[in-house]
């Protein structure tokens, strides 16, 4: 692999800047790893090599004008396969939109393509981003770069498995209850969702609207928060999206955090950590110790119902927005139906995964009358309460720390069979998405087989600076983000 695949955006940049590369160059070379690791990988759905091409085009003229160059322009970048990108397939891993091609663009993908941001691929994902481990994609498994038996997380797994094996040097994924800092931790890169708004949804597929997230992967929390800057702000095709200015994050990034409070989540230190887990957790406090900052522990009550709370919120979200897949607008219909119902049956029965049936079901059971109060009702308080406990710990310390995952990226196949233990991954992120509060993962370490360990940061809505702050300092102290997967 050439060595300039495995710098940060921000080298790559000043690379292209001081002229020692051209972005056709740099496209060029990332085409080439592609084609070297994607048998081994197979992170994307699909290439766009074509307008990857173009705009790194683009960005070599600018350069040969002596033009001022946007953020990350010339930078290879994947879009989960759940992002509208115009003329590309966006599958969602679904068979039921196997065909589907991208009518308009998602406002993350004009964002990028007027910052000249190259984008590479379609990376896969669990079918309709519902999933853990990418198991449940309609079409390839993914395979982590670290250890290629192993899942690389869910949903976003091509997207982070792809930066892992420098396939490209940024990607977005969603995150719903976890499905980017999940990855991120599993593959040892930085992945961060945030505040819920921050970034306009118009054009992701919706899994449920009022949890999902678009947000950043990359090797490097600088990168990883000049991305965020590129996506942010506010549209009026998204009525969620905020009207709040968006910040220069890389500012803020080397703040002395001297005197400022983390709590460790007491709940997440306890019962099912893995020893290497918990070892790697004790060295990030020891380091932000070190660093002046006063670590306290935090309970955080509700954190053992989270998880219930969001198989009901997501699952009922999730069976009306599918409802829209039914043979007549979108991607797959059915080809010998008798009548419209069976149209609808038919079209749908065979273009959705077993997972995603099953989340439709718990849905749409949920919602059902005589159900509603019991489940869905009594979901939404509990979601204030966890809302709650996140405001009064943040009365008392700026962030909050935690294990991302209780384990390491396990073997392929291992909870294919028990959706519980699958849904269990999701323990230490699922709170973040229900109080819309943003959250990074950080390489911290690794375990004894070589598997990559994720530390989680969280901090209260709209704080994403100091969660950049934050993870930075605990980066500068450790080198892990240096070592690339050996593949
Ligand atoms: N793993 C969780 C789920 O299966 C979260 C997914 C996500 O964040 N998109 O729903």
């Amino acid at each position: 692999m050439e060595e300039i695949l495995k710098k940060s955006a921000t080298e790559q940049s000043k690379a292209l800047r001081n002229k020692e590369i051209s972005a056709v160059e740099l496209a060029e070379a990332t085409f080439k790893r592609i084609d070297e690791v994607e048998p081994k990988i197979k992170a994307f759905n699909s290439l766009t090599k074509e307008t990857a091409m173009e705009t790194a085009k683009k960005v070599d003229e600018k350069i040969a004008k002596g033009e001022e160059l946007p953020l990350l322009a010339g930078i290879p970048l994947v879009l989960k396969d759940n992002m509208n990108l115009v003329g590309s397939k966006t599958t969602a891993s679904s068979k039921i939109l196997e065909n589907f091609v991208s009518p308009y663009n998602a406002t993350i993908t004009d964002k990028l393509l007027n910052n000249l941001v190259p984008i590479v691929a379609k990376a896969n994902l669990d079918e309709f981003a519902m999933g853990s481990s990418n198991e449940n994609s309609a079409f390839n498994e993914v395979h982590n770069p670290w250890n290629l038996s192993k899942v690389p997380g869910g949903s976003s797994g091509g997207s982070a498995a792809s930066v892992a094996a420098c396939e490209a040097t940024l990607s977005l994924g969603s995150d719903t209850g976890g499905s980017i800092r999940l990855p991120a931790s599993f593959c040892g890169i930085v992945g961060m969702k945030p505040t819920y708004g921050r970034v306009s949804r118009y054009g992701l597929i919706a899994f449920a609207s009022s949890l999902d997230q678009i947000g950043p992967f990359a090797r490097t929390v600088e990168d990883a928060a000049n991305l965020l800057q590129v996506i942010s702000g506010l549209d009026p095709k998204d009525s969620t999206s905020l009207d709040v200015p968006v910040e220069d994050y890389s500012k803020s990034l080397n703040n002395d955090i001297k005197g400022r409070k983390i709590g460790v989540i007491k709940e997440l230190m306890g019962e099912g950590l893995s020893d290497d887990v918990r070892k790697a957790i004790e060295m990030a406090i020891e380091t932000y110790k070190k660093q002046g900052a006063e670590i306290v522990e935090i309970s955080l009550p509700t954190l053992k119902y989270s998880i219930g709370i969001y198989y009901i919120l997501a699952t009922a979200e999730c069976s009306s927005n599918l409802a829209r897949f039914d043979g007549v607008r979108y991607g797959h219909r059915c080809a010998d139906a008798s009548c419209l119902l069976d149209m609808y049956t038919k079209t749908r029965a065979e273009g959705f995964g077993p997972e995603v049936k099953r989340r439709i079901m718990l849905g749409t059971y949920a919602l059902s009358s005589g159900y509603y109060d019991a489940y869905y009702k009594k979901a939404q308080q509990m979601r204030r309460l966890v809302k709650e406990d996140f405001d009064k710990a943040f009365t008392q310390v700026d962030a909050l720390i935690s294990p991302t995952c209780p384990n390491t990226a396990f073997d392929i196949g291992a909870r294919t069979e028990d959706p519980l233990a699958m849904y269990l991954t999701d323990i230490a992120t699922i709170s973040a998405n229900l109080a819309g509060i943003p959250g990074i993962s950080i390489p911290a370490g690794f375990d004894a087989d070589g598997m990559p360990i994720g530390l989680q940061i969280l901090t209260p809505q709209l704080k994403e600076a100091d969660l950049f702050n934050f993870s930075y300092k605990f980066e500068q102290e450790h080198d892990y983000y240096k070592q690339i997967a050996n593949v």
